[in-house]
């Protein structure tokens, strides 16, 4: 009943697996600077199983809601890892926040967004500056926002706050860790860029591309 918005968010989920499929190596080279060098194939890991599950709910007539629910769950369970927790739970509380209706608006997408952002610090326990993907996470749901409260369309809004989110996602090169598995090797990090910040920008950016005017 809620096709038009379940095709959109299992596009959203698709178009984050084509980039983290493209980006692998990358993220398992940027994860073993200072961490386990997992990054890559755990992204990739969790972004197909999300994208399968998406694309199987859509078949089954499912909503946004239910879609990005679903796609969470899958993340979550084959990811493994802390960003996998992470990125699975967020989709979870953004698909309970956008709910099954037919055309949620771009305030509703906004606190959907605002939702996964809160749900991820709270199970992380990381703020803005502790060199994680909270880094990109936060600068991206709070361009969002303030954007679409301006009256800025979602395509806009959106692509704006990803290009905020990867501007965050480099600067935490400079940045010293101070949770997660990097924080051990503190000084092997400065330099180098935080690779759930830079995955997250470049899944958002991506994104950006699924939502046209
Ligand atoms: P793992 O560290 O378990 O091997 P990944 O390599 O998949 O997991 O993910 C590492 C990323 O997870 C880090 O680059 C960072 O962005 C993010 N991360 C780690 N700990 C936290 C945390 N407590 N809160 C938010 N993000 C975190
Ligand atoms: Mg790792
Ligand atoms: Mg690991």
């Amino acid at each position: 009943a809620s096709a038009a918005a379940g095709s959109t968010a299992r596009d959203v989920i698709e178009a984050i697996r084509v980039v983290i499929h493209g980006q692998v190596l990358e993220l398992g080279r940027l994860d073993s600077v200072a961490g386990d060098g997992d990054h890559g194939i755990g992204m990739q890991r969790g972004s197909r199983a999300a994208a399968d599950e998406a694309s199987a709910a859509v078949s089954a007539g499912a909503g946004a809601g239910t879609v990005l629910c679903r796609a969470g769950d899958a993340w979550a369970n084959k990811a493994g890892g802390t960003s996998g927790a992470l990125w699975g739970a967020g989709l979870r509380a953004a698909g309970e926040r956008i709910g099954d209706q037919l055309r949620p608006g771009a305030d509703v997408v906004a606190a959907a967004v605002d939702a996964a952002r809160d749900i991820v610090q709270s199970m992380g326990g990381a703020s803005v500056g502790d060199k994680t993907l909270v880094d990109a996470l936060v600068p991206f749901t709070l361009g969002l926002t303030a954007r679409i409260d301006n009256g800025e369309t979602l395509a806009v809004a959106w692509s704006r706050a990803a290009e905020d989110a990867t501007a965050a996602a480099v600067a935490t090169a400079d940045l010293l860790p101070r949770v997660g598995r990097a924080r051990p090797h503190m000084e092997k990090s400065l330099g180098s860029p935080d690779p759930g910040a830079i995955s997250l920008a470049l899944a958002m950016t991506a994104a950006a591309a699924v939502f046209t005017e």
